[in-house]
């Protein structure tokens, strides 16, 4: 009997070739054309955009597994009306992302990559009390923008930090409010007020560029923003402006618009600027979980089976 025919799009970690070993057929994006029309399963961690065209190419496709939460590169509206359904893997990312947003916050706050370069380099000849000051953490406003599972984990980090919280959804959350100490607030007012701003919220139209020109201007100077959400959350040229004439402090960045940046951008120049290439959820224990569950929900749409977990 021969093997369904998986499309990925790209090459497959190890732990995930061999959960995916002996049951499918692989093969990497992009397929011969030829086998096209055969293919049963997309396996897809971020590129290509699974469209509304690359869906009607793929005339026997049965499910759409996707290695993470964010499915911003999936036309889940036309997955929907060819009755093939989206799975993905919330919730056993969100301690692993939580915490990276947090290493970002502490590295932007604290100068870390900054003094590690410092420390170094040839010019660290002394210690000197006046180098380097940073911006405190503790005691200090963070704005959670997405208070959804990743946004909550972040808020529970940083009660450790003794931080007053402020968080900006489209519906408060009186749930979240009653065991944690977070306060609604709207865009605007958390803005003026965080001394650290993250973003956890979903890339929709909505939130794309949601953190723009305005929204820099509304930001204290002493602001940093955190992006562990999407790249085009934020508008790129808008925070390069921002971090060149220093209308913020800092940002540090998990994802980039576009992802990676162009080696020659001005932001790779900035010692106010810190980048990770997108490495929320790159810890071995979930990305482990990760390839389990996503490898669960592409099995089971092959079989014809309910999703383990299915976002559409
Ligand atoms: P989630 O549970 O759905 O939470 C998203 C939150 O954003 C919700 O509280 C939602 O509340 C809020 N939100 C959505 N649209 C909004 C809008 N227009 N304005 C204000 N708030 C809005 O999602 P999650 O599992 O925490 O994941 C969030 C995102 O993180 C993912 O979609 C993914 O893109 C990203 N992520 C990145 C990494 C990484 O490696 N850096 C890893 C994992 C996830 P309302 O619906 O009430 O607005």
């Amino acid at each position: 009997m021969s093997l369904p025919r998986v499309v990925v799009d790209g090459p497959l970690a190890p732990n995930i070739l061999r959960l995916l070993e002996g049951q499918v057929e692989i093969h990497l994006w992009p397929a011969l054309d030829a086998g096209l029309e055969h293919v049963q399963g997309l396996y897809t961690y971020g590129h290509p955009r699974v469209d509304a065209e690359l869906i009607a190419r793929l005339p026997e496709l049965r499910v759409i597994s996707n290695f993470g939460v964010g499915v911003d590169h999936i036309d889940l509206a036309a997955a929907t009306r060819r009755g093939i359904p989206v799975g993905n893997t919330p919730d056993i990312l969100n301690g692993a992302t939580a915490d990276m947003a947090m290493a970002l916050l502490l590295a932007a706050g604290r100068r870390l990559v900054e003094g590690d370069r410092y420390a170094r380099g040839p010019t660290f000849v002394h210690y000197d009390p006046g180098y380097m000051l940073g911006r405190e953490i503790h005691h200090s406003t963070l704005g959670i923008v997405g208070l959804g599972r990743i946004g909550t984990e972040v808020a529970r980090r940083a009660v450790g930090f003794d931080m007053t919280i402020l968080y900006h959804n489209r519906h408060r959350r009186p749930e979240i409010e009653a065991v944690l100490p977070v306060r609604y607030a709207s865009l605007a007012e958390l803005l003026a007020e965080a001394d650290y701003i993250v973003l956890t919220v979903p890339l929709t139209p909505e939130t794309r560029g949601l953190i723009g020109r305005a929204e820099f201007a509304q930001m204290k100077p002493t602001a940093t923003l955190i992006n562990v959400a999407r790249g085009p959350v934020v508008d790129t040229e808008a925070l390069t402006e921002a971090l060149l004439r220093r209308r913020i402090y800092a940002a540090a960045v998990d994802v980039t618009d576009p992802e990676p940046l162009p080696r020659d951008h001005p932001l790779l120049r900035l010692e106010n600027f810190t980048v990770t290439p997108h490495l929320g959820s790159a810890t071995e224990q979930t990305r482990q979980r990760m390839a389990e569950l996503s490898v669960a929900n592409l099995m089971a749409g092959l079989r014809g089976e309910p999703l383990p977990c299915r976002v559409a």
